[in-house]
């Protein structure tokens, strides 16, 4: 037993010293490595500039770009969905169900009988953002929409659990066809409001498969 004990012993004193040797290198290590300079040197100081966008342009800006998608030759809408971390979740804009081709129903907005227009057949924007995610909740999320939800995509919002809409355009409808969006939104706990650029015009050029993006604020 004492043998056992002694070799026990033998061994915490090899691993400590062992343990002890180590720390002596790493302190070596430690002082032999200089402390990097916090200071940004100036060429990336000059380099930084503001031109990026930010959150509210950002999104509102893949609206913008999702809804020239749109084969629709009056109106072109585009949405966006975004997750409480600021991810995109989704991206819609307004066509013709999947499966039916382009041009099989009519774009018009006005005909003999109402189903000679676009109106009964078209999905909106905000129905395609909803529907195209299929993966992810959308409890909490935020939709942005470059014009004001109807009534119809207002009930998806609400029931797909969204809480937060920004929409940048009023369609030309009478205020009362706004009204069943605005009531229903306010029961239910969904805020929305209008949006307010902060940037001026967004460039988006490409040449020679060369991708440039300028932003004037
Ligand atoms: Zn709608």
């Amino acid at each position: 037993m004492a043998q056992k004990e002694n070799r026990q012993i033998s061994l915490q004193n090899d691993f400590e010293e062992v343990i002890s040797n180590k720390l002596s290198e790493i302190r070596v290590c430690e002082t032999s490595v200089q402390e990097p300079s916090l200071e940004i040197p100036l060429q990336y100081a000059k380099s930084s500039n503001n031109s990026y966008l930010p959150w509210h342009d950002y999104f509102m800006s893949l609206c913008y770009l999702t809804a020239a998608r749109s084969k629709d030759p009056n109106t072109k809408v585009g949405a966006c969905i975004v997750d409480k971390d600021n991810r995109v979740v989704s991206m819609g804009y307004n066509g013709m169900p999947r499966g039916i081709k382009d041009n099989d129903l009519p774009w018009s907005k006005t005909g003999a009988h109402s189903y000679d227009t676009k109106y009964p057949y078209v999905c909106h924007a905000e129905m395609n953002a909803i529907l195209n995610e299929r993966h992810t909740t959308l409890d909490d999320c935020s939709l942005y929409v470059s014009k004001f939800p109807c009534c119809e995509c207002a009930k998806l919002i609400i029931q797909s659990g969204i809480k937060r809409v920004v929409f940048s355009e009023l369609k030309p409808d009478p205020w009362e066809e706004q009204v069943p969006t605005r009531k229903m939104f306010s029961l239910a706990g969904v805020s929305c409001r209008k949006f307010i650029p902060t940037i001026h015009q967004l460039s988006l050029n490409v040449t020679d498969g060369v991708g440039s993006v300028s932003i004037t604020k």
